[in-house]
C-alpha cells in the first residue's frame, strides 16, 4: 500500500475515516485488490517503479459530498485525482499523474438531468456514459443524436473535458460544451456562463454568459471538479448517406486537401474525414512503413503499382446527415468539386432514411459511431500488444503538411533504427475544421524492455513534432510534463500562467497534481 506524499499512515487513516463518514463504508476503496482497478491497464510502466499507483479511491454521490471530501483533502493535503467513468484508455485510464493520489471516482453521479429535443442539448453528470445517454434518448424517443467517442463506455463529460473527438458534425466534443457546474478546490460551487444567473433559464443554450469565458480553464486542467455539463446535441437527421472519393496520384493529395478544407468550411462536408491510402496500405502489407523511409520504392514505381493493381493513392469516405434532398445535393456537389482532379473516382456507399432498422451487427464500429450509436468496436484494433498509448499531434489541414509528417516521422524512425514493419501510424483525421490530427497508437506490453523502448520513441516523437511546429492535443499521464514542456513560447509563460492560477485557486495543491504538467507549488520540482 502506498500513502499520499508527505502523509503519515495515521493521518491518512484518519482522513479515510472522515471520507467514510461522508460517503459510507462501501464507497471508500483501500485494499490493493480494489485500488488496483484504478491503475492503468495499458500502463507504459508495467512492473516498474514509476507506474502510477493510487493510494485509495472515494466515490461520492453528489455535490455536497464532494464539497465535504474537498474540505477533508485540504485539511490533510491529500491529492484528489478526479475521474468520471475512468475509461480514458490510451491516456492513463483512471490512473493519476502522481502516485499516492486518492481517486475521486464520480461514476455514481450518473444522472441524466435533461435532454431537450426542441433546442437540442443534454445536461449530464460525470458518471453518465455514452451508452446511458443513447439508451435514454432511445427509450424516451427523443429527436436528437449523440456523438459518441470510441469507445462508448466512457462519459460525454470526461471526454469533452479531455477535448476528445467523434464522427458527426458535433465531433468537437469540447466545442459542444455549454455551461458547467464546478466544485472548486475551496469547496465552493461555481456555475459558468449563463449559469451564474441565479434564475438562469438559458444555462445550457448560450455558452458565454458575461465577462471572461472561463469554461476553457476547466478542460484538461486541475482547476476544479466538474459536476454537471451542458452539451449541444444534433437534431436527429432524416437521412444518412456516405460516398467514397479516390484520387490516383501522389501529388493529388494537395488539391484533394484544398477541396476538402473548402467543402468542410462551407458546411457541405460536415463530418470527420479519416484519410486513407489503399496504395500505402499495400506498401505496408509488403513490410514497409506508411512513413517515407530509405528502401521504399520511388513514387513513380508506387504509382505504377497502383495503376496495375487498381489501388488509388488517396481515398476518403465522406458522410452526410440531414434532409434527403440536401444530402443528395451535398454529395453531388462534393463529386463535382473533386472531379476537378483528373482521374478522381467516386462510389456511392450506404443510404439510410430514418427510422431505419439498422443491422448493428453488420456495421463496422466507425460507421456505428457516425450513426450516433456508441459501441466498443475500437478494442478490435489492439492486435498483438497489451495496450497502447495515444500519441496525437495536430498538424495543418494541407497535403503539404501530411507529406512533411510522413517524411519527418520516417526520418525519426530511421534514426531510431526502427524496422519499417514495426509501425503504429495511420493517416490523419479531421476532428476540427481547420486542422488535422494524427492518432498514433504506440504499443504497451507486459514487458519492461519493450515499454522502455516505446517510451523513448514517444518522447522523441514529442520533440520531433515540436521542432516542426506540431503539438499533441492530449496525452497520457506519464507524458504530461514532456508535452507541456513543448509549449514553451516566451520562457514557458503559459505554464507559469497556469501555475499562478493553480496557486491562487488551489493553494494546498489538492486537485489532480500534475494534470497537463501543472503542479502546485508544494510539488513543483523547481519549487521557488
Ligand atoms: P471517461 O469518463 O471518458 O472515461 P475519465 O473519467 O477517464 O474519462 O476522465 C478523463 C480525464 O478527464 C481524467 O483523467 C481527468 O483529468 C479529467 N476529468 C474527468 N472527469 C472530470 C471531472 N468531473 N472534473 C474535472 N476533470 C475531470
Amino acid at each position: 500500500m502506498i500513502l499520499p506524499p508527505g502523509l503519515t499512515e495515521k493521518d491518512f487513516s484518519a482522513a479515510l475515516e472522515q471520507f467514510t463518514a461522508v460517503v459510507g463504508k462501501e464507497w471508500v476503496f483501500r485494499t490493493d485488490e480494489d485500488v488496483n482497478l484504478y491503475r492503468d491497464a495499458y500502463s507504459p510502466f508495467w512492473n516498474e517503479e514509476e507506474d502510477r499507483v493510487p493510494a485509495a479511491a472515494v466515490a461520492p454521490d453528489g455535490v455536497e459530498q464532494i464539497q465535504q471530501i474537498v474540505r477533508i483533502a485540504n485539511k490533510y493535503q491529500i491529492p484528489l485525482w478526479t475521474v468520471s467513468t475512468g475509461k480514458n484508455l490510451g491516456y492513463g485510464a483512471a490512473s493519476p499523474a502522481l502516485s499516492g493520489s486518492v481517486i475521486l471516482d464520480l461514476k455514481r453521479m450518473n444522472r441524466i438531468l435533461e435532454v431537450n429535443d426542441k433546442t437540442y442539448y443534454a445536461v449530464v453528470e460525470p458518471g453518465v456514459s455514452y451508452f446511458d445517454l443513447y439508451r435514454y434518448i432511445q427509450e424516451h424517443k427523443l429527436n436528437v443524436w449523440i456523438d459518441p467517442a470510441d469507445p462508448g463506455w466512457g462519459s460525454p463529460l470526461g471526454n469533452a473535458l479531455e477535448r476528445g473527438g467523434g464522427r458527426t458534425p458535433m465531433r468537437d466534443h469540447f466545442g459542444a460544451v455549454c455551461g458547467l457546474e464546478v466544485v472548486l478546490a475551496n469547496g465552493e460551487v461555481l456555475r459558468t456562463g449563463m449559469g451564474a444567473l441565479p434564475e438562469s433559464a438559458i444555462w445550457h443554450q448560450y455558452k458565454y454568459g458575461f465577462g471572461p469565458y472561463v469554461d476553457g480553464i476547466f478542460s484538461q486542467s486541475n482547476f476544479g471538479i466538474v459536476t454537471r455539463m451542458g452539451l449541444f446535441l444534433m437534431p436527429a437527421p432524416e437521412a444518412y448517406r456516405d460516398g467514397r472519393v479516390s484520387v490516383q496520384k501522389h501529388d493529388d493529395l494537395i488539391p484533394f486537401m484544398e477541396k476538402y478544407a473548402y467543402l468542410l468550411n462551407s458546411d457541405i462536408l460536415r463530418g470527420n474525414m479519416m484519410l486513407e491510402s489503399p496504395l500505402l496500405s499495400y506498401k505496408v502489407s509488403q513490410g514497409r512503413a506508411v512513413f517515407d523511409m530509405p528502401g521504399d520504392p520511388p513514387v513513380e514505381e508506387l504509382e505504377r503499382i497502383g495503376k496495375e493493381k487498381n489501388l488509388p493513392y488517396w481515398s476518403a469516405l465522406f458522410r452526410f446527415w440531414g434532409a434527403p434532398k440536401i444530402i443528395d445535393a451535398q454529395w453531388e456537389y462534393t463529386k463535382e468539386k473533386f472531379a476537378e482532379i483528373p482521374g478522381a473516382t467516386f462510389s456511392d456507399g450506404r443510404s439510410y432514411k430514418f427510422p431505419n432498422d439498422i443491422k448493428i451487427e453488420e456495421i463496422e464500429a466507425d460507421t456505428l459511431a457516425a450513426l450516433g450509436i456508441p459501441n466498443l468496436g475500437v478494442f478490435g484494433l489492439l492486435q498483438g500488444a497489451d495496450g497502447h498509448l495515444g500519441f496525437s499531434p495536430i498538424i495543418p489541414m494541407t497535403g503539404e503538411a501530411i507529406f512533411k509528417a510522413l517524411k519527418v516521422y520516417g526520418e525519426m524512425y530511421t534514426e531510431l533504427g526502427l524496422s519499417p514493419s514495426n509501425q503504429f501510424a495511420a493517416l490523419p483525421w479531421s476532428y476540427y475544421p481547420r486542422a488535422l490530427v494524427f492518432l498514433f497508437g504506440i504499443s504497451t506490453y507486459k514487458d519492461v524492455e519493450k515499454n522502455k523502448k516505446n517510451r523513448e520513441i514517444f518522447k522523441k516523437m514529442i520533440k520531433v513534432s515540436a521542432e516542426n511546429g506540431w503539438g499533441e492535443y492530449r496525452t497520457h499521464v506519464a507524458f504530461m510534463d514532456d508535452v507541456a514542456a513543448a509549449y514553451s513560447f516566451n520562457d514557458y509563460v503559459l505554464r507559469r500562467f497556469n501555475e499562478t492560477l493553480k496557486d491562487a485557486i488551489d493553494p494546498n495543491g489538492i486537485l489532480s497534481p500534475g494534470k497537463s504538467g501543472i503542479w502546485p507549488k508544494r510539488l513543483r520540482k523547481d519549487k521557488e
